[in-house]
């Protein structure tokens, strides 16, 4: 393994929930920097103390990084190799780091990332939903102009959209998503590389109704299908092409004519409908 260069800040991204999952380099890393900027010290000191890291850990978050930014970067300057990690996944991903890697480039500081552990893409590879082109969102804003804006500039995107939530704020999103994108098909990754990992595969509507009846724990992320060119109209419900699906199956279609059909009309997915339309065959 390269020893590693005095004077540089290294991005080291950390396990989200399974100590496995880090990587051999990130850990000569944090072994052999001269200091660890950690979110959250006491956290970090975990994963050090695991991997015989001890010591060196300076606290860098939002709350203080006005100043321990430019303390960080006169330790960089005066040779110190800096690692800096979140309390999980990635530095900088909905995570703290961005501002240090801006005060490293503006004093000419290399900036070394480490791949490694990362809940949006570690979704979106399991999720089924379109992964040749996506765009992360991150947790939305929380007061309501902004989260409109938000949902106004992503609406007709035609490609997968993930979004970070708390456990508590879950069920809230998913029914405003499904006000402002129509009800979409949407994956619930929860608990992602822990003992309780859990994919629920549906449509926003459907994920909604699951989580009311058993109350959302646990880390999640959401991702929903992107809007295409001509989005779903946002007013179609569940029931609307429920209904309209086993009307067309009296009137003596099959289930393929009719999938095909409304799928072409709503832009749901033809798999969702055709199986809806299996299940309740009589
Ligand atoms: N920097 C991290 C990364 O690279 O993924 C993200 C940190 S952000 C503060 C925390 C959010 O990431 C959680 O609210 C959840 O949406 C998502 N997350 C983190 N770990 C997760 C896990 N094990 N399973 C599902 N979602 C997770």
């Amino acid at each position: 393994m390269n020893e590693i260069c005095p004077g540089t800040l290294y991005l080291v991204p950390t396990p989200i929930g399974n100590l496995e999952d880090m990587t051999e380099r990130a850990v000569h890393v944090l072994q052999k920097a001269d200091v660890i900027a950690a979110e959250d010290t006491r956290h970090t000191r975990i994963l050090t103390e695991r991997f015989g890291a001890p010591g060196k850990l300076v606290p860098y978050h939002e709350h203080n990084k006005e100043e321990a930014g430019p303390r960080i970067m006169a330790m960089l300057k005066a040779g110190k190799s800096v690692a800096q990690v979140s309390d999980a996944g990635m530095p900088v991903i909905s995570d703290p780091g961005a501002d240090l890697v801006q005060l490293a480039l503006e004093e000419n500081i290399p900036v070394v990332p480490l791949p490694g552990p990362n809940a949006a893409l570690t979704a979106l590879i399991a999720s089924g939903l379109d992964a040749r082109q996506f765009a992360f969102i991150g947790f939305l804003p929380k007061t309501g102009g902004k989260r409109k804006k938000l949902t106004d500039s992503i609406r007709s995107l035609p490609m997968t959209l993930i979004f970070y939530e708390a456990p508590h704020r879950i069920k809230e999103t998913l029914s405003f998503l499904r006000k402002e994108l129509g009800n979409r098909r949407a994956v619930a990754a929860r608990e992602l590389t822990k003992k309780f990992e859990t994919f629920s595969r549906g449509t926003l509507e459907s994920l909604l109704e699951q989580m009311k009846e058993e109350a959302p724990r646990g880390e999640y992320v959401l991702l929903v299908e992107g809007g295409g060119e001509d989005p779903a109209p946002p007013g179609i419900t569940e029931n609307d092409w429920k209904s309209r699906a086993a009307g067309l199956a009296d009137e003596g279609m099959t289930p393929r004519e009719i999938s095909r059909k409304i799928a072409g009309e709503t832009h749901l997915s033809r798999r969702d409908i055709y199986q809806f339309l299996i299940k309740n065959k009589k």
